[in-house]
């Protein structure tokens, strides 16, 4: 006998490297290569000068920054959740809403936190394959056209690590095809010129649409994150978090969400900037013969027909170029580049059009 035999075991999440080496262009886990609203700074130093109000606990129901995504979104604080990165509402939200002991469903090339989740907390689960071209399909989510029930659906739109973006046309049918399960759809890249399916929140009271400011609002840092959905929904995401752990937020990220989330010009020119970069970076990509699937977020899943992916990351590596690659089948030919600025962009084209000549 030994208290090993009572341990939890699970295989964790391996998140993208954050190496030491500032000279390192870092584009392998999506963060935003621009700074954070201007706002977020002045609050800090605001701050700064009241260290005092670190004596009490932060607001429980982090209502500063709900108020003011739901104030954004033209929505009521009642259809708003707020996390520590949504990865901290994912979570919680497995825990909410896949509990039935059906399985849960998403995709087989996806967010690879999904299987971590449901592993940790005992939920059943099938993957769905992709097509060939990378695309969801929705029959495969319809228990009524797959003959085939299900605990729960979620998948991100657009997908990650493909990048490739469900028409809204796909996502309501698979949201209006299962009434009896929580469908959730991960929005962690729509602010790159996607369209949100939070418009279907107040259309079906099954549709959690969660999103977060790691990329698009620039706050990787900061951990924030936040659901939107039906006011019932949202009520029983935060039972089970006052069951969990009442103060997740944290003073400094309320106010700097708070100050983010209020700058929409700023909002809409970084992430402008980003979508602009990537559409060039796409036209660099053909022209040296790469082949991706249609990127609408900040990063670019590509593979080359010449050169193996596991050489490709392992020479941009060699010239001081950190990328994503992941040694699975189906996808280990691929990498994930995040977008950076106009000039990383550039460095990383040069560095792929010299590798390619060398061979
Ligand atoms: C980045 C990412 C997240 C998590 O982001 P947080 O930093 O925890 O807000 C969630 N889902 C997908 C698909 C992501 O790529």
């Amino acid at each position: 006998m030994s208290w090993e035999e009572y341990v939890r075991r699970v295989v964790p999440y391996t998140a993208g490297e954050q190496p030491s080496d500032p000279d390192i262009i870092k584009l392998n886990t999506n963060e935003c290569p621009y700074p954070p609203a201007p706002g977020v700074r002045a609050a800090m130093e605001s701050l700064a000068k009241e260290a005092d109000r670190f004596r009490l606990y932060p607001d429980p129901d982090a209502s500063v920054l709900a108020d003011a995504i739901a104030a954004q979104y033209g929505l009521s604080e009642d259809e708003v959740f707020v996390g520590v990165g949504s990865d901290d509402v994912l979570a919680l939200s497995f825990l909410t809403f896949f509990g039935g002991g059906k399985e849960l469903l998403f995709p087989d090339i996806t967010y690879s936190f999904y299987p971590v989740w449901a592993d940790l907390f005992g939920i059943p689960y099938r993957q769905i394959p992709l097509t060939d071209s990378f695309e969801i399909d929705p029959a495969a989510y319809i228990p009524a056209l797959s003959k085939k029930e299900n605990g729960g659906v979620i998948f991100p739109n657009p997908n990650a690590p493909t990048g490739l973006e469900a028409s809204q046309d796909t996502v309501e049918r698979i949201v209006r095809g299962n009434p009896d399960s929580v469908v959730i759809v991960d929005e962690a890249y729509i602010d790159f010129g996607g369209t949100t399916a939070l418009p279907l929140i107040r259309k079906y009271d099954n549709l959690l649409v969660v999103q977060t400011f790691s990329k698009s609002r620039a706050m990787a840092g900061a951990r924030i994150g936040f659901a939107m959905g039906d006011p019932k929904l949202i009520g029983y995401l935060k039972d089970v978090k006052f069951s969990f752990n009442s103060y997740t937020m944290n003073l400094p990220s309320l106010m700097a969400g708070k100050a983010a989330v209020e700058d929409r010009q700023y909002f809409d020119d970084i992430r402008q900037k980003v979508i602009d970069t990537r559409e060039r970076f796409k036209r660099d990509l053909k022209q040296l013969g790469f082949v991706f699937p249609d990127s609408g977020a900040n990063f670019v899943f590509a593979a080359h027909p010449d050169v193996p992916g596991p050489e490709l990351f392992a020479q941009l590596r060699a010239r001081g170029i950190l990328v994503r690659h992941w040694d699975k089948p189906g996808i280990s030919e691929y990498l994930r580049i995040t977008i950076g600025t106009d000039d990383q962009m550039k460095k990383v084209t040069e560095a792929l059009r010299d590798i390619l000549g060398s061979r």
